[in-house]
């Protein structure tokens, strides 16, 4: 009897219906009540992820909070300084190790706000970087790094939010992925998996050139029945 209460906890483990565990710690790795949460957060021994709890700063949040504005920068502008921070981070990150993933929250919640999630290929590499960057500072703010619990980010983001209809705003308590421009997400992923991910190295985006482009890129022209439009499904539209 008592195997089957251990396996029923274990399927119940870090949803709704445990009320022991937090889900929102278990899937999001941040919940709004922190440390005075009634259930527990179980921060992980070993994980492929480390959170970095505030660190980005937006510009145009700052304008908001300063003089009320908020038009202070462009959107433009606003995604040139958010790249560059992506960037930043993320080439200074894969010294530790090669890095599968990493998402910034647009979110504005206070557990939310600025973090950066890195999903390293290995455990042992986000071990490292975690104890590394504790003792570290960006921009001037000490960073604070931890491992986390989340290691899929389809669970942990809010899927309206990527239809463009979250009616929570930045105050929603699921991610906010912020998206980095394109050009950026072909140099860094495009660089990190050569070998593994062709799809965000040519055919994604469906521009007029691809119809006059000279067709050396297609390998197997003769041969594979008319290209199948099959990366499209994964390509990263966000
Ligand atoms: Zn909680
Ligand atoms: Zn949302």
């Amino acid at each position: 009897m008592a195997g089957a209460g251990a396996e029923y906890l274990a399927s119940i483990f870090g949803t709704e219906k445990d009320k022991v565990n937090c889900s929102f710690y278990f899937k999001i790795g941040a919940c709004r009540h922190g440390d005075r949460c009634s259930r527990i957060h179980n921060k992980p021994t070993f994980s492929q992820t480390v959170l970095l709890q505030n660190l980005y700063q937006s510009p145009q949040s700052a304008a908001q909070v300063t003089d009320g504005s908020g038009s202070a920068i462009s959107d433009v502008e606003a995604q040139e300084h958010y790249d560059r921070f992506f960037e930043d981070v993320f080439l200074e990150l894969e010294k530790y190790g090669e890095i599968e993933e990493m998402n910034v929250c647009d979110n504005l919640g206070d557990h939310l706000v600025g973090n950066v999630y890195i999903k390293y290929r290995r455990e042992e590499d986000a071990e490292k970087a975690c104890k590394v960057l504790n003792t570290r500072w960006y921009d001037g703010q000490a960073i604070y790094s931890e491992l986390s619990p989340v290691t899929d980010f389809r669970e942990a983001c809010c899927r309206q939010y990527e239809m463009g209809e979250c009616t929570r705003g930045g105050f929603c308590n699921f991610m906010h992925m912020r998206p980095i421009s394109r050009e950026l997400r072909r140099e860094l992923y495009g660089r990190v998996r050569r070998n593994k991910r062709p799809v965000y190295r040519s055919p994604s985006p469906p521009y007029k050139r691809r119809s006059t482009s000279p067709p050396y890129k297609r390998r197997s022209n003769s041969r594979s029945p008319p290209p199948r439009r099959k990366s499209r499904s994964r390509s990263p539209r966000r």
